[in-house]
């Protein structure tokens, strides 16, 4: 077995530098199963991190499903096949009535760029808003949307950014209401100023649960009230499910079901195959047919028959198995759990987050709220050491980002919290 460091430069070698990778001793994974990874010397690491293997590492369903798929039949997409509509027709009823029809493609970041288009397609404009600290994904549209990674030459003057939301330091400084309306005013200020100019005002893209923000708890209301400007200025609104969807936070299917809007669009990514790529864009069939007819859009691969019986596995697994619920029950115990720590540890400032996402802001000072961004590094990095993994983000890259896969147990949860209560009181 190569050590990491050889694998690492290999890799630099072959794949480019500046590719990233977790933590500062980078793990050599070898093996996944359930909630488990192993590394190439035998160690077993608590995943704490990953939505991408969804309903647990390898899980025997989705293997044996892609396997029993591939071993029949796999090609492209313009073959009429039962597999793809029995999985489109199954995904779509987990929606509002109004999002029936789909289109599948392979990442978050395909189903995002289509998103966009078809807001263009139905508004014949191609103005867009999205919060700064947000991402999207890595097409050339796309990426255009993030001021995390802002695009050679600037961003289009198609683009508007308003601020991400924080419950944590409100936007005007004055919690709950006045900050939904001091929120929904830099929205209204956005739009106005897309309609001033040669662009005018085709969509608001959010992650209805703000996961890349730093996925902050917002007062009642806020985003119906946000759906309801983006309606009236004749926009449509576009929900990224890419990291709350599948029932990631316990109450319910979807981000935007938790948050009380139903959205125009839906976008679908990461846990959708279990890592198989499949990613997908739902809405109604006016708004995808006035996509067709505008782009003629083919995807050689989205959506394949092999790729709709892993997502179809994905959808078994989650019901038989009760992972939304069980989302639901081990989230709110390890919530309940980091706020004991809080209790112990002045390092916390905040616990947040829903279902199996959540997690809590490190601050130097609770007073000030000064975030303790490399403390939080430092932090993730010795839970790595201590093998549990996970991960960090927000507006200021300080909030430990705590997101296993969902047959994720209490008894895991301890781990996790007796291993963090462990780092931190080592600091
Ligand atoms: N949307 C969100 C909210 C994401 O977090 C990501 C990836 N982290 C994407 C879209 C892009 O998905 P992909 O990497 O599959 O293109």
């Amino acid at each position: 077995m190569p050590n990491t460091a050889a694998l690492l430069a290999r890799r630099e070698k072959l794949l480019g530098k500046n590719m990233s990778t977790f933590y500062l001793d980078p793990v050599h994974i070898v093996k996944g199963e359930g909630v488990w990874l192993w590394d190439a010397d035998g160690k077993r690491y608590l995943d704490c991190y990953n939505n991408v293997p969804h309903v647990g590492h390898c899980h025997p369903r989705v293997v044996e499903a892609i396997a029993r798929q591939a071993s029949t039949l796999n090609t492209h997409t313009r073959y009429p096949h039962e597999g793809i509509l029995d999985y489109v027709e199954r995904l779509t009823a987990t929606f509002d009535d109004s999002l029936d029809t789909a289109i599948l493609t392979c990442t978050g970041s395909e189903a995002n760029d289509v998103a966009l288009r078809m807001a263009q397609a139905l508004t014949g404009k191609t103005g867009v808003i999205a919060t700064d600290h947000t991402y999207h994904g890595n097409t050339t549209a796309v990426s255009q949307l993030s001021t995390r990674m802002p695009p050679v030459g600037g961003f289009g003057g198609h683009v508007r950014h308003v601020p991400a939301p924080d419950g944590y330091r409100p936007l005007g400084g004055v919690p709950g209401e006045a900050f939904a309306a001091a929120w929904a005013a830099a929205l209204e200020e956005a739009i106005a100023s897309l309609e001033a100019s040669e662009f005018g005002f085709s969509a608001l893209i959010i992650d209805p649960f703000f996961a890349n923000e730093g996925f902050p708890d917002l007062p009642e209301g806020f985003l119906p009230k946000a759906a309801a400007i983006v309606r009236k200025a004749g926009g449509l609104l576009i929900c990224d499910e890419v990291q709350p969807g599948f029932g990631r936070t316990g109450s319910h299917m979807w981000g935007h079901q938790r948050a009380g809007i139903v959205p125009d669009i839906v976008t679908l990514g990461k846990p959708m195959g279990n890592g198989h790529p499949i990613g997908g864009v739902v809405a109604n069939s006016e708004t995808l047919n006035a996509f067709r007819k505008a782009f003629r859009y083919f995807n050689t691969f989205g959506g394949n028959p092999v790729s709709c019986a892993a997502g179809m596995a994905v959808l078994d697994v989650l019901e038989d198995e009760g992972l939304v619920e069980n989302a639901r029950i081990v989230g709110e115990y390890a919530q309940t759990g980091l706020r004991s720590l809080a209790e112990k540890h002045d390092l916390i400032g905040n616990v947040r987050g829903s279902g199996l996402f959540f997690g809590c802001e490190l601050v130097l000072d609770r007073q000030t709220k000064e975030p303790a961004s490399e403390i939080a590094t430092r932090v993730i990095n010795e839970m790595r050491e201590r093998g549990v993994l996970m991960g960090k983000l927000g507006i200021h890259q300080n909030a430990t980002k705590i997101r296993p896969p969902m047959p994720f147990s209490k008894a895991n949860a301890d781990l996790m919290l007796s291993t963090l209560d462990d780092v931190l009181a080592a600091l």
